[in-house]
């Protein structure tokens, strides 16, 4: 059997394509997860920016509905690890980990990103607890406090002043004196005044106690330590995008990619692949937020919805 579609990845992203595909009428839908439903967010301990709900709420509480919901209009879920997908005429074929495969009309990949770890002490112990990689996730539960961001490339500039907004002073803790970022943004960071620049230094460690963080130590090029008081450290060293199913056996990848390794889409999550859609923190431009990755697999399951229907009849 042939599938309708098939989706990759069963975040977000992946379990609303699931729900308007099989909703929207296609019968031959499976999401090929290799973990449990959910996603990133399930790693959470606390969501307060998906719109409805109101309180305090795991991400793990968020996301435990939503396969239910799927399955209740017949989304199909198999729990294995994708290692490559391939295309031949219009059949896509989707190649599991231990050598089965799967064959669709269209596919729908949401397998996200993981921001990078910058790999000082007590960034993992406080994961979650005061260390945070996403500023609108998680700048608000700082309002009126001191944090500190990590980072000297575009992303750690836009997030600092991001939460400069929201915070009463931001310490931007970056290792060497210039930054890798447009002129335009140094500028602004510059002329922002409650950011304060740490140059020439790097995280030695971040500390604290069983609430969460309380600070972090720094070390500047001359060996000298600082000790910054915050309850919140942002990280911004990096994204690696799980594009690892799209790279063909050549080494090239099955449709165009930016040079981060972020899925080229247009506003459909069309990729340049026809019958292709890439959703979510994958993509390019993603905001990274559930609620945008929701968005996107709404959007490319609509398409999918009318590429086969012309494929087929
Ligand atoms: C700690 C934390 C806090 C966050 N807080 C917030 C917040 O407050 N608000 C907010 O809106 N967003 C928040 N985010 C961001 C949000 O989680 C992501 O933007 C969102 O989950 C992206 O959804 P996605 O479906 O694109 O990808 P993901 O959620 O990353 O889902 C991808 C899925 O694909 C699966 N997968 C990957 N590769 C394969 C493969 N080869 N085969 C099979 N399956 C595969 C993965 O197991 C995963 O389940 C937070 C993220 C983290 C980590």
């Amino acid at each position: 059997m042939i599938l309708d579609c098939a989706i990759i990845g069963g975040g977000p992203a992946g379990l609303t394509a699931g729900l308007y595909t099989t909703r929207g009428g296609l019968e031959n839908v499976t999401m090929f997860e290799k973990g449990m439903p959910g996603g990133q967010i399930m790693n959470s301990s606390e969501i307060e920016n998906y719109p409805g709900v109101v309180g305090e709420i795991t991400g793990m509480d968020l996301m435990t509905p939503w396969p239910e919901q799927c399955q209740k209009f017949g989304l199909k879920h198999e729990m294995v690890n994708i290692v490559r997908i391939t295309k031949e005429g219009d059949i896509f074929t989707i190649h599991k980990e231990g050598g089965e495969t799967a064959q669709a009309h269209s596919v729908i990949i949401g397998t996200g990103s993981s921001p990078r770890r910058a790999g000082f002490a007590g960034e993992d112990e406080f994961f979650g607890k005061g260390v945070s990689t996403c500023a609108t996730c998680d700048g608000f539960f700082y309002k009126g406090k001191e944090v500190a961001v990590v980072g000297g490339g575009d992303t750690a500039l836009e997030e600092a002043l991001y939460l400069a907004k929201i915070c009463s002073k931001v310490y931007l803790i970056h290792r060497r004196d210039t930054f890798r970022s447009a002129p335009n943004t140094v500028a602004r960071i510059k002329r922002t005044e409650n950011i304060e620049l740490v140059l020439n230094s790097s995280p030695e460690e971040v500390y604290g106690d069983n609430m969460g963080v309380t600070g972090i130590k720094v070390k500047n090029k001359d060996g000298e330590i600082r000790d910054i008081t915050v309850p919140g450290v942002f990280t911004f060293v990096g994204n690696d995008v799980n594009n690892q199913t799209l790279i063909q056996e050549d080494g090239s990848f099955l449709c165009d990619m930016n040079e981060q390794g972020q899925v080229i889409v247009d506003i459909s999550m069309t990729t340049s692949v026809a019958g292709l859609y890439a959703t979510g923190d994958m993509r390019i431009a993603a905001p990274k937020q559930v609620v945008s990755a929701a968005g996107d697999g709404a959007v490319a399951a609509l398409q999918v919805i009318s590429y086969v229907d012309e494929l087929l009849n």
